[in-house]
C-alpha cells in the first residue's frame, strides 16, 4: 500500500473505507506542508477543501487568533467540513500549532464520496456530531461564565449578601408577584446601633468585622426564599416573600438576638465587643411600591432608635 494511502486510511474520515477509493483520493492531491504558526483556515477566507491531519497539531480559535483555543485537533482529525457542506466561509481560525501534513479533499471531490461511499458519508456525520459537541460545550462553557459574572455583580463583596444593584432590579418583581398572588410580603430596614462610635473605637477595619459577622448572622437567620440585602454602609435590607406581619416579627426577633449574642472577633483573631440593631418593619399593601416599603420601614427604624435602639418596630396601622 502506497505510504499515503496508509496515511489516508488511519483517518477518521476514511474509517472502513475500500483501498480502492482511498487510492483514488491520493491520486487527486499531495499532502501539504504547514510550518508552525501557518493558518490554515479563517472566517474571512473562501474555504473549498477539506483538510486530513495526517501529522502534528492544528489549533481552532473562534474569534480571533489571539482569543482562547477552543479545540485541539491531532492526526486523524479533519476540519473545514462545515464550510464544505453549507458553502459559507468556515466559522473559525485553524492554525498549525506545530509543524504539520495535512491531505486537501476538493469540495467535488467529497460531494462525491459522500454521495458514492457509505462509509465516508457515515464517517462525515460522525465528524460534524463532534464539532457539533464542542461547539455546545463551549457555549455552555460561556453561559456559566457569564452567569458567575453578573452573579459577583450582585453580591456585595464585604458581606457576602446581595447588593443594591441586585435590590433595585428584584424588588419590584417580588412585590408584583406578591400583588398578583394577593400575597403578603414584609421587610427588615436594619440599621446597626452607634456604629460610627464603634468604628471610631475598632478602626474602619474592626468595623468591617462587625459588618462581616451581621452578614453571617442575616445569611443563616432567613429562610432560602427570603432576600438578605446590604442597602448601604451599615443598613441592611430583608425581603420576606409570602410572610404576614406576624410571622415576620419572630423573624426579626431572632435576627436581633442572634446579632446580640453573635461574638465579633479582629481580622488578627482578636475578640471585640459585639453590636446591636435597630429594625423597622413593613408590610405591603395593593398600593405598595418599594419606595414606598423603605420609607415606611424606614419611619419604624427611626421609631426604634428614638426608643432606645436595640429593638424591633412596625406599623401597626396596616390595612391588610
Ligand atoms: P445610629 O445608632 O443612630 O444608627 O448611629 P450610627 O453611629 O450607627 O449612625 P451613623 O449613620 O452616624 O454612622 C454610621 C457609620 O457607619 C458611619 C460610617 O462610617 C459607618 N460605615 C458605613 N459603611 C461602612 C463600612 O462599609 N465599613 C465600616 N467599617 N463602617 C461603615
Ligand atoms: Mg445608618
Ligand atoms: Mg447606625
Amino acid at each position: 500500500m502506497n505510504s499515503v494511502v496508509k496515511e489516508l486510511a488511519q483517518t477518521e474520515l476514511f474509517r472502513d473505507t475500500p483501498e480502492s477509493i482511498l487510492q483514488m483520493v491520493m491520486e487527486h492531491a499531495t499532502p501539504l506542508e504547514l510550518s508552525a504558526g501557518e493558518v490554515l483556515l479563517a472566517p474571512n477566507r473562501d474555504n473549498q477543501h477539506v483538510y486530513l491531519l495526517l501529522s502534528g497539531v492544528l489549533g481552532v480559535h473562534f474569534d480571533s487568533l489571539d482569543s482562547p483555543e477552543i479545540r485541539q485537533l491531532t492526526k486523524g482529525i479533519s476540519v473545514g467540513e462545515m464550510s464544505i457542506i453549507d458553502g459559507t466561509a468556515p466559522s473559525a481560525y485553524v492554525v498549525a500549532k506545530e509543524a504539520c501534513r495535512v491531505f486537501p479533499i476538493h469540495r467535488e471531490l467529497m460531494h462525491q464520496l459522500v454521495a458514492d461511499t457509505n462509509p465516508v458519508a457515515r464517517n462525515l456525520l460522525r465528524l460534524l456530531t463532534q464539532w457539533m459537541k464542542a461547539n455546545t460545550q463551549r457555549i455552555v462553557k460561556d453561559r456559566l461564565q457569564i452567569w458567575e459574572l453578573t452573579d459577583h455583580a450582585n453580591v456585595d463583596a464585604l458581606s457576602g449578601l446581595y447588593n443594591r444593584r441586585w435590590l433595585d432590579n428584584a424588588f419590584s418583581r417580588l412585590l408584583e408577584q406578591a400583588s398578583k398572588g394577593a400575597q403578603p410580603l414584609c421587610i427588615l430596614l436594619i440599621d446597626v446601633d452607634h456604629f460610627k462610635k464603634y468604628n471610631d473605637t475598632f478602626g474602619h477595619l474592626g468595623g468591617d468585622q462587625a459588618l462581616i459577622a451581621l452578614g453571617e448572622v442575616l445569611k443563616t437567620s432567613v429562610r432560602p426564599y427570603d432576600f438578605a440585602t446590604r442597602y448601604g454602609g451599615e443598613e441592611f435590607l430583608v425581603i420576606l416573600p409570602n410572610t404576614n406581619r406576624e410571622q415576620c416579627l419572630v423573624v426579626a426577633e431572632r435576627i436581633r438576638q442572634s446579632i446580640e449574642k453573635k461574638s465579633i472577633t479582629s481580622a488578627n483573631g482578636e475578640p471585640m465587643p459585639g453590636i446591636t440593631i435597630s429594625v423597622g418593619l413593613s408590610m405591603n399593601n395593593a398600593q405598595s411600591t418599594p419606595q414606598s416599603l423603605i420609607a415606611d420601614a424606614d419611619e419604624q427604624l427611626y421609631r426604634a432608635k428614638a426608643a432606645g435602639r436595640n429593638c424591633v418596630r412596625y406599623c401597626d396601622q396596616g390595612d391588610r
